[in-house]
């Protein structure tokens, strides 16, 4: 099954207006403190953000596929005002008490579920009004890069129980996005296995396992081999060691599909948290 976005797909769209090309951006987000802490890594996402509004155009929307919205179907959220959602336990108050009040986009929401469709189905994208709003994955990243908080964000929730090839497949529906001045943020992790975190492990210290998979998938992504993505799983243990569930690793193959053949990606955040979670970031513009 091959499915390649319709160029003239969006054309439908009313509320999204033309614009240069948007990049693509996976980001490794770590831990929920990432938010909050002054580190490399919030660091990073603020100096990233900040590229907006002089490297580029500041997107009319962000559209955000974070590791953390599971569903049955392909979800889009469409309510005017998305709750912040603290979807963690065990960390402080502060973070708890974290809010990303950006708005949503209930037009521009029908209009993308009209233009993009399940993958391997006809049927549009389903529409959230009131369910989600903004988890960890999607606001611990953009309050850093965007703190005015002032940019649209939709999430696009993933089917778990659908195979790797169908997230590729509908992230290369949304290629064409990017031309209407959208920004995709796709936020998971390269790698992560939350049994085996090792706390005291400093930020170049990795398991074996861990970086031969990340420093595979980087190679992968460095020669526009995109598609190979999807067969992830046939690397065998590496794979499994790094993605006991590989919710983590799905964003990533969002933003693959929806970069284009001769783009190379810029990397950055190519460390590691606690020795098993990779925060191997990259933009594609
Ligand atoms: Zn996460």
């Amino acid at each position: 099954m091959t499915e390649i976005a319709n160029p003239d797909a969006f054309d439908l769209l009313k509320s999204l207006k033309l614009s240069v090309k948007m990049p693509a951006i996976f980001l490794g987000h770590g831990s929920p403190m990432n938010a909050i802490e002054d580190n490399e890594y919030r660091r990073s996402w603020q100096a990233l953000g900040a590229e907006f509004g002089m490297k580029w155009p500041k997107p009319q929307l962000i559209l955000c596929i974070s590791a953390h919205w599971l569903t049955e179907g392909w979800w889009l959220t469409a309510m005017a005002r998305p709750k912040t959602i603290h979807d963690f336990g065990g960390f402080p108050k502060a973070l708890f008490d974290q809010q990303y009040p950006a708005p949503g986009w209930p037009e521009a929401a029908q209009e993308i579920s009209q233009c993009v469709h399940q993958p391997g189905s006809t049927q549009p994208l389903l529409l959230d009004f009131q369910e989600w709003g903004l988890d960890h994955g999607a606001w611990s990243v953009l309050k850093p890069m965007f703190p005015q908080a002032d940019i649209a964000v939709m999430q696009l929730s993933m089917d778990y129980s659908r195979p790797a090839a169908e997230h590729y497949a509908l992230g290369q529906q949304l290629k064409g996005l990017r031309e209407r001045g959208v920004l995709i943020v796709g936020s998971g992790n390269i790698v992560h296995n939350l049994r085996t975190l090792q706390m005291s492990a400093a930020s170049d210290q990795a398991f074996d396992w861990a970086l031969e998979f990340d420093h595979t998938i980087a190679d992968h992504l460095q020669h526009g081999r995109l598609d190979a993505l999807k067969d992830f799983q046939k690397l065998g243990s590496i794979a499994q060691q790094s993605h006991p569930t590989h919710e983590h690793f799905l964003p990533l193959l969002y933003v693959a599909g929806a970069v284009g053949a001769g783009e190379t990606p810029r990397f950055f955040n190519t460390s590691f948290q606690a020795a098993s979670i990779s925060m191997r970031s990259a933009v594609w513009a």
